[in-house]
C-alpha cells in the first residue's frame, strides 16, 4: 500500500489550522479504512513563516497525533510556491504520494479519493480543477479568468481553473525537483514534467475561517511571474512592433514624398517625420533583438530538465550484447 503525504502550506493560519487538520485526518482515516493507503500515511504542514500561532498549534496536532500530522517550519516567510515546494520535496522522501491542498479547506477534500483512485489507476499527476467560481468574488472570478486567458496568449501550458491543489506521484515530485529555476510557477512547471496525467472536478467553496493571503498585490505578482518565467513573448512583440513601425515609416516616406512632390508641405517636414519614424522603428528592432538574446539567456539559465524519461527497454538489448561479447571472448 502506498503511504500519502498530504501537504498544506500555511501562512498565518491558526484560524483555520485545527479545522483543516481534524478534516484531513479524517479523510486520511477514511482512505485507510477502504485500504487506498498505507496506514501511516501522513499529513505535512509547512509553516511559512507565520506571524501568528500557527506553529504552535501545528506542534500541538502532533502531539496529539504523532504519525498522522506532521510539521515542516520554514525559517521565515517564502511564499505560498515556495512553502508549497519546501512541502513537496520534504514530503517525497518519506511518502509514495503526494496532495497539496491550502489550509482554509476551500478546496473539496472529497475528491481526495478520487485522486488517489486515478493515481492507482496509472496516473502520475491529477489536477483538481474547479468547476465554478459561484464562492469568489466578481473581481477574483474575472481577474483570474482574464489570467488563464493571458497565460494561454503567451503560450504558457496551463491547466484552466487548476489551482495548486493537485496529486503527485513520488516519480512526478522527483521529476520536479530537477527543475532548479528560482522563479517558481507550478502550475506552468507540472505540465512540462509529462507522465500520465488527469483531471477531477469539485466546487470551490469559501474560504473555512480566517482571510485570504492572497491580496492582489500577491496576485498580480504570482501572474507576472507566471508569464515571464515561462515565455518571452513579450520580448517577442516589442521586436515585431519594431519591425511593424518600420514598415509604417516607409509608407511615411512614400507619403511624405507624395506631399513633396504635389507641393503643399512646409520646408524640412519630410525628413523629419520620416526620420522619427525610422529611428522609433529601429530603435524597437535593436531592443527586441537584444531582448531575444536575453530570453534565451534566460531560458539557458534555468537549466531545466530537457525531457524526462519515463521508461528505458534496454537492460535486455545490453544483457544479450554482454552475452554475445563474453561467448566471442570464451
Ligand atoms: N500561503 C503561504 N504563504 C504565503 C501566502 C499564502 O503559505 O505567503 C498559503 C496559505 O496559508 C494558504 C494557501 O497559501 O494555505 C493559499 O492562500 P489563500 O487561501 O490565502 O489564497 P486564496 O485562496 O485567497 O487565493
Ligand atoms: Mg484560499
Amino acid at each position: 500500500m502506498e503511504r500519502l503525504a498530504i501537504v498544506v502550506p500555511c501562512y498565518n493560519e491558526e484560524a483555520v489550522l485545527k479545522l483543516a487538520s481534524a478534516a484531513l485526518r479524517e479523510v486520511l482515516s477514511d482512505l485507510v479504512r477502504k485500504g487506498k493507503i498505507a496506514a501511516d500515511s501522513f499529513v505535512l504542514f509547512v509553516n511559512d513563516g507565520s506571524a501568528d500561532r500557527t506553529w504552535e498549534l501545528i506542534e500541538e496536532e502532533h502531539a496529539a497525533f504523532p504519525v498522522q500530522v506532521r510539521g515542516v517550519k520554514l525559517a521565515g516567510n517564502v511564499g505560498h510556491q515556495f512553502a508549497l515546494t519546501a512541502g513537496l520535496l520534504t514530503a517525497k522522501d518519506i511518502s509514495d504520494v503526494t496532495v497539496s491542498i491550502d489550509a482554509d479547506l476551500q478546496d473539496d477534500v472529497s475528491v481526495i479519493e478520487e485522486m488517489v483512485d486515478k493515481f492507482h489507476g496509472g496516473c502520475d499527476i491529477v489536477y483538481g480543477v474547479r468547476k465554478e467560481r459561484r464562492t469568489d468574488t466578481f473581481f477574483k472570478r474575472t481577474t483570474a479568468q482574464l489570467f488563464y486567458k493571458l497565460m494561454r496568449l503567451m503560450g504558457v501550458r496551463t491547466v484552466y481553473n487548476h489551482a495548486d491543489f493537485r496529486l503527485m506521484s513520488r516519480r512526478a515530485v522527483e521529476e520536479f525537483s530537477k527543475y532548479r529555476e528560482t522563479n517558481l510557477f507550478l502550475r506552468g512547471m507540472m505540465p512540462l514534467i509529462g507522465y500520465q496525467t488527469d483531471c477531477v472536478y469539485y466546487d470551490r467553496k469559501e474560504r473555512a475561517a480566517g482571510e485570504s493571503k492572497y491580496p492582489l498585490k500577491k496576485m498580480l505578482g504570482l501572474a507576472f511571474d507566471g508569464i515571464s518565467s515561462f515565455s518571452i513573448k513579450p520580448i517577442s512583440m516589442i521586436l515585431g512592433m519594431g519591425i511593424l513601425i518600420i514598415i509604417v515609416s516607409l509608407l511615411a516616406l512614400i507619403y511624405a514624398l507624395c506631399s513633396y512632390f504635389t507641393g503643399h508641405v512646409v520646408q524640412g517636414w519630410t525628413s523629419l517625420i520620416v526620420s522619427i519614424w525610422f529611428l522609433g522603428g529601429l530603435q524597437l528592432l535593436a531592443i527586441g533583438l537584444v531582448g531575444q538574446y536575453i530570453g534565451k539567456i534566460y531560458m539557458e539559465v534555468k537549466q531545466r530538465p530537457r525531457y524526462n524519461i519515463e521508461k528505458l527497454l534496454i537492460e535486455e538489448a545490453m544483457s544479450t550484447a554482454e552475452e554475445e561479447r563474453k561467448n566471442q571472448e570464451g
